[in-house]
């Protein structure tokens, strides 16, 4: 199964449109295209984004399957998401990502303040990573690693890993294995762990990103596959 779970378009900072990106998608061969566009609490153009990827769905049915979903980040240390409630009542993947790592009282850790404060980043990734669980509409976790980098982690960290793995045990949803990020610095094992809950993504913005990133996710998924058999 060749799969890219996250795709932003022009709806949300996207440069192609949704059209673009599919018609892309089938001529490289890709079986299943998730959407992504970011969503914030005030995002207003949603239900025509739902509307078009429905009727876009149809059109394209015999060539390719399409997934409608949104990213929203994590705001809170309560699993909080920064989404209208709304679209938790629609048929569609809620993709939750810690783009920033959330202190609480909406107060936040940029990633450029990340390195003169590891510990603490490292804290409250933490606690908002496990927080992540207290939102049961959540049905993906987006690029879920993609901080360490600035936060200093390395595959090495088994400690760290394992309190990880501790927390992805108790999630219900699934976990994105996104070629745009650093994947070196985790652990084969997690990879390897959890093939079941693992979707691939490539976090492009454009026909050009989803062309570049194409090759690196046909051979993960192969790798990926090969852990589920
Ligand atoms: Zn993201
Ligand atoms: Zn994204």
């Amino acid at each position: 199964m060749i799969q890219d779970l996250h795709l932003h378009s022009n709806y949300s900072d996207g440069e192609n449109s949704l059209r673009e990106m599919i018609e892309t998608g089938i001529n490289l061969g890709i079986e299943e295209l998730g959407f992504t566009d970011h969503v914030w609490k005030s995002s207003d153009w949603t239900d025509q984004y739902i509307e078009e990827l429905e009727a876009l769905k149809e059109e394209y049915t015999s060539k390719i399957k399409i997934f409608t979903g949104v990213e929203a980040k994590l705001i809170d240390l309560n699993g909080e998401l920064d989404i209208d409630c709304n679209l938790y009542d629609k048929d569609i993947r809620i993709v939750a990502a810690i783009h920033r790592i959330p202190k609480g009282n909406r107060e936040y850790i940029r990633q450029s303040e990340i390195e003169n404060s590891l510990e603490l980043s490292k804290r409250y990734w933490f606690k908002g990573f496990k927080s992540l669980v207290l939102n049961d509409k959540i049905d993906c976790i987006a690029h879920p690693f993609s901080l360490f980098e600035a936060m200093g982690i390395s595959n090495k960290d088994d400690l760290w890993w394992q309190e990880i793995s501790t927390i992805i045990d108790s999630m219900p949803f699934k976990i994105e294995y996104n070629v745009k990020y650093n994947n070196e610095l985790v652990p084969y094992w997690i990879w390897e762990k959890y093939a079941e809950k693992i979707v691939l993504g490539s976090d492009s913005h454009s026909v050009v990103d989803l062309r570049n990133r194409y090759k690196e996710l046909l051979e993960i998924g192969i790798k990926i596959n090969s852990f589920k058999l």
